[in-house]
Formats: structure tokens, C-alpha cells, sequence
């Protein structure tokens, strides 16, 4: 199969709309990540998507929907902070998760009689989603364990020969996944965490609970029990208090003749001299909105990446540091 890449405009939204009707994946940029989408009514078409990725077979996926979409159509009940939470943050990077009325192939959600869905903010999704007017079953257009792609390249070299269609929407700004809410409550609790923070929910509705997820839990949101994010190559990470041991660790692999990338914010690698060295920029922002890109960029020039944490843990740093921790976790 040729996969090809194309800007959106009428005529690539009535192709993408076509490979849907016909049980197809299309690949479509948000403000996150880029998906791969299929009709949640179609059962082999949300089959596909698993198989695809080569994700396992209980980890729910995420059904996208643009934002004049009735979602009391596919769940049975909003509860009042969630609709709060809508009016504040939707669209956008978060998703929410209620009690499915069972409309939607139970595909999507694995089994569970719940549904995450989400209402994405990036322009391009918009018109995707409103010009195919489905419920969009997404998770990130990846390999499953790859790191999430945040550029169509990225898409493009996961997926080639794999789908036909990949949505053309340039860098996505946000570049960590969208935070996974539970609504199904008296209260809502993060599942995952992303760029909408706990709390920026809690200055919104009052509470907000956290969900941390324990070896062998039988877990509320699938997907927390997997390995994700990682590049294809050797990675470690140091913490911003051992700047000194990673710059060490990095001279005596390259003195093996190890090809190492240190990946790390701009201050720190004014520290670095010649080496060579991944920018994760100055900003929470930045720093959330490179990293995915950079861990891509460095599994192609470098055997082994030194993740070197930038400092913080409040706000989006968790979310930050969350996705580090997963993609570059081991020490030396
Ligand atoms: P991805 O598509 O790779 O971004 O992963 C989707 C995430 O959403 C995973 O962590 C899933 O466990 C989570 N998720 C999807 N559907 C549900 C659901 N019905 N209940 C709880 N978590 C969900
Ligand atoms: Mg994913």
C-alpha cells in the first residue's frame, strides 16, 4: 500500500472521508500528537488500528469527536463538573472518560463500559472530524512502545506501506498525549497525566483525585501498565542534580566509541562544550512540546541517549517528567 501524505483541503478531507466509509485508518494531526483514526461504529475498521500499531488487544482507545458533536449520543451520563470542565478546557488537550451507552463497537474501549473521549483542538482535526461527522476511535499514530509522533515524519516512518492517508498539519504544539480524565464520579480523577494539570481541574471544580497506578492493579486505564514512548536506541537518564556524572558517563561511551546524544534544557547544555547535545528549550512549554520530536531526532544520530531531567515537578513537569521517565527510564 503507498502512503501518502497530504495538506488538508477539500479534496484530501473527501479522500480521508472515503477511507473511513470503507473501514480504513487515516492518520490526522492534534494539538498533542497525530492519531490514526477509524470509524468507532466499525468494528474490523477499530480491529485494524490494533493490528496496525500492533497495540495489545486491552489498552481502550480514545474516540475523537469535533465540537458540535452530540456525545450524549455515545455516553449515558455528563456529570455537572464535567460539564464545567468542558466549557473551560474544550476543545483541547484532555480527555474524558464516562459510562458508554454501548453505541460505539465495544472494540474501542476493550470490553470496559466506559468511554474516553475526546474533543481536540487543533484546527486540522476539526475539519477532519466535522467533514467525516463519525466518531473517530484514535490512539497515537505510532508503532505501539515507539515514541508518539508530533510531525507527519514521524507518522510517515512508523506506518509507511501501513496506511494510505496521512493529514498533513505540521508540528504539533503541544507534544505530550492529552491528560485522561475519569468522569465517571462524584469527583474526577486523573488517569494520565498531560498539559490540562490537575490542578488547573482543581481551580476549576474544586477536586480532583490521582490516579497512581500500581504493578498488578487491575487497572482503570489500560494503557498505564505498558512501556511506551521509547526510541529505538540505548537510553538512560540522570537526574538535574548529577549534571556531572551524565557529562562523565557521555565521554567514557564515547571514548568506547558510542555514538551518545545528551538530550537536556538549554542551560544545562551551555555545560556540555562540544558535545553533542538534543535542546529541550528553556520553557515547561517547550520543553513538553520537544521532547517527543528530539527523542526521534536522536535514535537517528546517536546509539545511546543521556536524558539529563530539567528541574521542576510542579504543573506540566510532571507530565514532563512522566513521559522522560517512561521513554529513557533505566540508569546506565
Ligand atoms: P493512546 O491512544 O496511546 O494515547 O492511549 C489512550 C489512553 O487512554 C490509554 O492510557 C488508555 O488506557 C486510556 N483510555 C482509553 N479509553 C479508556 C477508558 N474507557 N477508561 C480508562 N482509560 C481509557
Ligand atoms: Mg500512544
Amino acid at each position: 500500500m503507498q502512503t501518502r501524505v497530504l495538506e488538508i483541503d477539500e479534496k484530501s478531507l473527501k479522500e480521508a472521508k472515503n477511507i473511513i466509509l470503507e473501514g480504513g485508518a487515516v492518520a490526522f494531526p492534534t494539538e498533542t500528537v497525530y492519531g490514526l483514526g477509524a470509524n468507532a461504529f466499525n468494528g474490523k475498521a477499530v480491529e485494524n488500528i490494533f493490528r496496525i500499531k500492533g497495540r495489545p488487544n486491552d489498552n481502550p482507545l480514545i474516540v475523537h469527536v469535533h465540537k458540535d458533536y452530540d456525545i450524549l449520543s455515545l455516553v449515558s451520563h455528563i456529570p455537572e463538573y464535567a460539564k464545567k470542565l468542558a466549557k473551560e478546557f474544550l476543545p483541547g488537550p484532555l480527555t474524558m472518560v464516562y459510562k458508554s451507552k454501548g453505541t460505539v463497537s465495544s472494540a474501542v474501549s476493550c470490553g470496559l463500559d466506559t468511554l474516553a473521549i475526546r474533543i481536540p483542538s487543533h484546527s486540522g482535526a476539526q475539519q477532519f472530524l466535522k467533514y467525516v461527522n463519525l466518531p473517530i476511535a484514535a490512539p497515537s499514530a505510532n508503532l505501539s512502545k515507539h515514541v508518539s509522533p508530533t510531525a507527519s515524519e514521524h507518522v510517515y516512518s512508523d506506518l509507511q506501506g501501513k496506511i494510505p492517508l496521512i493529514l498533513e498539519g505540521g508540528r504539533c504544539d503541544g507534544g505530550l498525549e492529552s491528560t485522561v480524565l475519569d468522569c465517571t464520579g462524584d469527583i474526577p480523577v486523573v488517569l494520565r497525566s498531560g498539559l490540562i494539570t490537575r490542578e488547573m481541574i482543581e481551580s476549576c471544580v474544586g477536586k480532583c483525585g490521582e490516579y497512581a497506578y500500581k504493578d498488578g492493579d487491575k487497572a482503570l486505564s489500560p494503557g498505564l501498565k505498558y512501556k511506551h514512548y521509547s526510541p529505538n536506541c540505548r537510553t538512560c537518564l540522570f537526574d538535574s542534580s548529577e549534571i556531572k556524572s551524565a557529562l562523565e558517563a557521555y565521554d567514557k561511551e564515547r571514548a568506547n566509541g558510542i555514538k551518545v546524544a545528551l538530550l537536556c534544557d538549554n542551560n544545562t547544555a551551555e555545560l556540555a562544550g562540544e558535545r553533542v547535545v538534543l535542546k529541550l528549550g528553556e520553557t515547561q512549554s517547550e520543553f513538553a512540546a520537544n521532547l517527543y520530536y528530539l527523542l526521534r531526532e536522536g535514535e537517528k544520530i546517536a546509539e545511546l541517549i543521556i536524558a539529563i531531567a530539567p528541574e521542576g515537578r510542579d504543573g506540566i513537569m510532571k507530565s514532563v517528567i512522566n513521559r522522560l521517565s517512561k521513554a529513557c527510564g533505566s540508569k546506565l
